[in-house]
């Protein structure tokens, strides 16, 4: 027979011309990397002996017969080799290993790969595959087998390609699958064509495809900073999440390019950005994976000291300038190490920890290494759901306000309410305000929350009968973050126009700040809404956020007792103590006493003791809905008989 060799050699060399390519770039080291580099030296070593037993057979009568035997055997191994090798890629690209499906396969696999080697390994003996009659090379009665067998491979491939659409992007399943398809075609031309010896040529061809679609080491690669990606990183998770011991995952973010990028173009910003990359490689021995932006991460063997060290040498090198263009720029750095698989353990959860961690790192205005925890994750993960359920309760102006009755000694009634704001959601019922006021104060959105709630108080008190009902003021809560709002005074004042509120019916409660260049603008405020007629209560007094140099530095008329101090007082001699003197003291100043958190009569009585004159709490009445409210005021004098009145007159 007269076998055509050429493309044979054509194989050869666009498999070592796709290796040469391969290796002449920085190339992630995955178990992906090490198939495919698998499936080319399978193509060639088939290529090759291809060739070989061309001469071998066409000189039967002067090459040893043992000879021929060994190279048709190691063309049949490495051929049949290919695409079982071909069918594990498959399922590794398609992440189907690891499912049940997977290790079905992988059983199949090896039966087929133990039938193969015993076919081909025993056809010197047996002639199962072929044989040699005189100087004839002719096919044993298994010889199709060996076709089948790669057909069935090939089919298996299709079929998890298409079962598997969601784990694998649209042009690497056409890839594949033609991959798949058109190796088909060429072993049924080579088994009608014996003498064509195409199927190798056909499969190096299709070796380069998969080489630029799927395996091209650049999608790996950030090409400026030539380190490994994002999608470098997650298959490094992946390929390492098999190990018994874990791993940590120290990520860094880099602060301060804005600055670069708006006064020395964002060219200047990339140049910045190598140059750290490559003075951040100095103190490292393994690889950095470039996730988005500024943002890096490294993978180190669990507890390792290591770890550490770097994370030290980091914060010590960001201490000083960077240089680009003999500018030098500061720059900083927020950190966080994640456990895997304790903390994370999937590489979603990996990335999701990173982020959140950093986040929690400028929440906090960290710069240490914010170790990751569940807890901390999932917190953060409330916050961020928070965060958007307020955006659309902003947008439907869909927060409540609610009133608490606040009862007045001198009045001897429930002259005052405060407004507090409610916040329920479909899915995750009532959101405290203590948990998302604070989000709303970190994404700006508290001062329309302010707005929303001041309008409805605003409302309230123009459409109801409240002040018939003896209702002399309302208190509404104000943020530090409204209060340092240069014209919040005519802000305020616009809305109680508009409902014609006389401003007398407001009282503001705040919370001390600490910077002096806010209080400027909070006393500027509290001014001018004095002025007009509003007044200012000091909120959460005693916990440690108010102290006296307030009360004497700004115009308050109130104090706020918190509910904490009124409770420890309540258990605690010396607490009680100190609050005599703290009341004593605010009445000194001239001003006047709300306490919060009253739950019991015995509080009633040890307030009243100390010339409190507002109660509010749970023992007269929960934060009430408007109409609620209402109907609260109209049987008041009966709680205040029951409440009040009777249990006092009982002690005399
Ligand atoms: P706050 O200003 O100290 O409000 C008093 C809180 O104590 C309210 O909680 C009230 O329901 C609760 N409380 C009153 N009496 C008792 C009692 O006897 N026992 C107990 N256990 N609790 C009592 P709420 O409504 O959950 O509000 C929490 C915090 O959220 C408020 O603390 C305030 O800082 C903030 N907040 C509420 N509404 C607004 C608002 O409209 N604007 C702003 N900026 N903050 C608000
Ligand atoms: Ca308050
Ligand atoms: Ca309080």
């Amino acid at each position: 027979m007269n076998y055509i060799y050429h493309y044979d050699l054509a194989a050869i060399l666009i498999c070592i011309i796709v290796g040469g390519l391969f290796y002449s770039k920085k190339h992630f080291p995955s178990k992906s990397n090490r198939l495919f580099l698998t499936i080319g030296a399978l193509i060639i070593t088939a290529s090759v002996f291809d060739v070989i037993s061309v001469f071998t057979l066409t000189h039967i009568d002067t090459v040893p017969i043992w000879f021929n035997y060994l190279v048709n055997c190691t063309f049949f191994l490495a051929f049949n080799c290919t695409y079982i090798v071909y069918f594990i890629y498959i399922l590794l690209i398609t992440e189907r290993n690891k499912e049940p499906y997977g290790k079905v396969v992988k059983i199949v696999n090896s039966v087929v790969l133990l039938y193969i080697n015993f076919v081909i390994l025993t056809t010197p003996w047996l002639k199962l595959v072929f044989y040699f009659e005189g100087n004839e090379y002719k096919h044993g009665p298994l010889h199709v087998s060996l076709y089948v067998v790669a057909f069935i491979m090939l089919g298996g491939c299709i079929f998890t390609i298409l079962t598997s659409k969601r784990k694998i992007n649209n042009m690497h399943l056409i890839t594949t699958c033609v991959i798949a398809v058109i190796s088909i075609v060429a072993i049924l031309v080579q088994f009608v064509w014996n003498e064509l010896l195409l199927v190798d040529f056909v499969a190096a061809l299709l070796f380069f495809m998969l080489f630029h679609s799927l395996q091209n080491p650049d999608e790996y690669l950030d090409k400026e900073l030539d380190i490994f990606n994002m999608k470098a990183f997650l298959q490094k998770i992946v390929n390492l999440s098999g190990k018994k011991r874990g791993f940590t995952v120290l990520a860094f973010e880099i602060e301060g390019f804005q600055f670069v990028d708006q006064f020395m173009g964002v060219e200047s910003g990339n140049d910045l950005l190598a140059v750290v990359v490559k003075d951040c490689l100095k103190e490292l021995k393994g690889d950095l994976y470039h996730l988005d932006g500024t943002k890096f991460a490294y993978i180190f063997d669990k507890n390792s000291k290591e770890i550490e060290e770097y994370a030290d040498w980091l914060k010590w090198r960001f201490v000083t300038a960077f240089r680009v263009n003999r500018v030098a720029v500061n720059l900083s750095l927020r950190l966080c190490k994640v456990d895997f698989p304790e903390v994370a353990s999937t590489r979603e959860e990996m990335l999701n920890a990173i982020t959140s961690s950093l986040e929690q790192a400028k929440e906090e205005n960290s710069y240490d290494v914010i170790e990751a925890t569940k807890e901390a994750i999932e917190k953060h993960q409330r916050s961020a759901i928070i965060s958007h359920i307020l955006k659309g309760a902003v947008r439907n102006k869909s927060f409540d306000v609610y009133f608490q009755p606040i009862y007045s000694f001198e009045d001897r009634a429930f002259s005052a309410a405060e407004a507090l704001v409610r916040l329920q959601d479909p899915e995750l019922g009532f959101i405290p305000p203590d948990e998302f006021i604070p989000i709303a104060e970190q994404n700006g959105l508290i001062l329309e929350v302010g707005d929303i709630v001041f309008h409805k108080v605003c409302e309230f008190l123009q459409s109801s009968e409240v002040t018939n009902l003896g209702i002399r003021y309302v208190e509404v809560n104000l943020s530090m973050v409204q209060c340092i709002q240069e014209d919040l005074h005519k802000h305020l004042k616009a809305i109680m126009d508009r409902y014609e509120i006389p401003y007398h019916m407001i009282d503001f409660e705040v919370t001390e700040t600490f910077s002096t260049s806010d209080n400027r603008i909070l006393m500027n405020n509290m001014s001018n809404l004095i002025d007009s007629g509003c007044t200012f209560a000091v909120d959460d007094y005693g916990t440690g956020f108010s102290n006296a140099d307030y009360l004497i530095e700004f115009p308050f008329d109130l104090v706020k007792i918190d509910k904490s101090v009124v409770w420890s007082a309540t258990d605690n001699e010396k607490a009680m103590k100190v609050l005599e003197h703290t009341a004593a003291m605010i009445r000194s100043l001239g001003l006047k006493i709300v306490a919060e958190g009253v739950e019991t009569f015995e509080q009633v009585l040890m307030l009243r003791s100390m010339r409190c004159e507002f109660l509010q709490g749970y023992y007269f009445s929960k934060p009430l809905p408007p109409d609620q409210y209402i109907e609260f005021l109209r049987n008041a004098e009966v709680c205040i008989k029951e409440k009040l009145t009777d249990r006092l007159a009982m002690l005399s």
